[in-house]
């Protein structure tokens, strides 16, 4: 950040992806666009919309300079910009100055203003404002924020800062490292012994209790701090195959979410950590959900092709949920799917679900890749998977996630399966973390 400052004005300047502040925030700055585009959002009913694109010569964040009120938007660089911060002591020393009726008349417009402006918004969210239209580095980056919004319309405050509030609790969460991560065992149905475990992110906050990574994932990624988590969960992988506990062929995966490949950035720090470690690259797995290959193909195969040149493995996870052509699999450096838990339950139960699965698994090994079974809770879904050559499964039946020490304490006891689906053992039954 750079600053040419006198007491009243300085100029910032923001790299693409900054955001400039925060819906829900208070704030005391408004701005001027010297030079790049901003992109203004706002949340209604849970969703984000945008309100502007805004580009040179415009300004911002003005209601911040009349009053007290929390932002009612969110703005971020669209691209490298240099802005002009004018500060609401600015604005109020020439309005001390300034004549009484002059005063009053410019709060009464600023006041009708801000009541015009949120319906306005309202109705330009529903006209305008398809993410995605603009091009460069940070689009992509945009896009994953703006995916899984959509347009609302009241806007809510109080939900803001809501939001807000548990967005901080994440931020904190993180730098305070109260998240931990739980190894779910990944069992090789040949054999019935465990090959490899899953890594779960697991948050126990001190006040609410146990908090389920779907209640929290959504808004880590919106907000972006799932690169932050992602990292930290990439990272104690690496850390607990260091550690020596697992056999020394087991692998870890970690799943990585979309927001993730934005950029080069966790290749490089995977690529960092294998080397300080000197962790074996084919022990560390990563998963990415089928959405994930819709991104940006370019940056996303460059990026993917770096994990594999490491010999990092990729597993296309909650494969059958999204969208995957054929054409498109083989496109990309993939080794494995991990077939939805929602098929392995229809399996047995719908019409024509078992002869899904064995079509899921037969496109796989005819693509050359292995296939993993998700949320395997029932002999007769084991049976049925093992008999369609489905190498490794994953599921209550077999093992919930645990403790690292739990898991690999589970792993170390021998074959959970006998030759063929035969559970041998319990599984240790934990009760449901959620
Ligand atoms: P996922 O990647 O599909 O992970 C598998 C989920 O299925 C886990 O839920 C696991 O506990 C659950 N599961 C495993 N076996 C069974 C079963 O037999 N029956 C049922 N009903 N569920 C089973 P969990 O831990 O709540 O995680 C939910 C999702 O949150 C994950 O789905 C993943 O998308 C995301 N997630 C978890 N940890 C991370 C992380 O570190 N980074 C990112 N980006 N996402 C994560
Ligand atoms: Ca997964
Ligand atoms: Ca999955």
């Amino acid at each position: 950040m750079r600053y040419t400052s006198d007491d009243h004005e300085y100029r910032r300047l923001y790299h693409p992806g900054d955001r400039i502040f925060r819906e829900g925030e208070h704030g005391s700055h408004a701005f001027i666009i010297e030079r790049g585009t901003v992109e203004i959002t706002t949340t209604r009913d849970d969703r984000l919309v945008r309100i502007a694109l805004l580009g040179a010569g415009e300004i911002f964040g003005e209601m911040a300079l009349i009053d007290n009120n929390v932002r009612s938007a969110t703005a971020i660089a669209a691209d490298e910009c240099e802005l002009i911060i004018i500060r609401r002591e600015q604005i109020q020393t020439v309005l001390r100055n300034a004549d009484l009726t002059l005063k009053m008349l410019l709060e009464v417009l600023l006041g009708r203003f801000r009541s015009m402006q949120s319906r306005i918004s309202v109705a330009d969210a529903d006209s305008q404002g398809q993410p995605g239209d603009n091009e460069g580095a940070v689009s992509n980056l945009r896009r994953q924020y703006m995916r899984g919004y959509g347009y609302g319309h009241e806007p809510d405050h109080q939900h803001a800062i809501d939001r807000l509030k548990f967005e901080k609790e994440i931020e904190k969460a993180i730098a305070d490292r109260t998240f931990v991560t739980e190894l779910q065992p990944i069992v090789s149905l040949a054999d019935g012994t465990v090959c490899g475990y899953e890594a779960l992110i697991r948050w126990h906050h001190a006040e609410r209790g146990f908090i389920a990574p779907t209640e929290f994932i959504g808004l880590a990624e919106a907000s972006l701090l799932i690169r932050a988590i992602d990292r930290l969960v990439m990272r104690s992988a690496v850390q607990l195959l260091k550690d020596g506990m697992t056999g020394t062929d087991h692998f870890i995966s970690v799943n990585l979410s979309g927001v993730s490949f934005a950029d080069g950035s966790i290749l490089r720090e995977t690529r960092a950590v294998l080397s300080e470690t000197g962790i074996d690259p084919t022990r560390l797995r990563i998963e990415i959900t089928e959405g994930v290959l819709g991104e940006n193909p370019a940056t996303l195969i460059a990026i993917l092709e770096g994990f594999a040149k490491l010999g990092v493995r990729i597993a296309l996870d909650d494969f059958g949920t999204g969208w995957s052509s054929l054409n498109n699999l083989i496109r990309f450096p993939i080794h494995a799917v991990k077939i939805d838990r929602s098929f392995v339950k229809d399996m047995l139960r719908k019409e024509q679900g078992e002869e899904i699965v064995r079509a899921m698994v037969g496109m796989a090994h005819a693509l050359g890749m292995e296939v993993i079974a998700e949320g395997i809770e029932t002999i007769e879904q084991l049976q049925a998977l093992w008999q369609m050559r489905c190498e490794f499964g994953q599921g209550f039946l077999l093992c919930r996630p645990l403790q690292p020490q739990k898991a690999f304490a589970f792993a170390a006891e021998g074959a959970v399966l006998s030759r063929g689906p035969v559970l041998l053992r319990e599984t240790v039954q934990e009760p449901a973390a959620s």
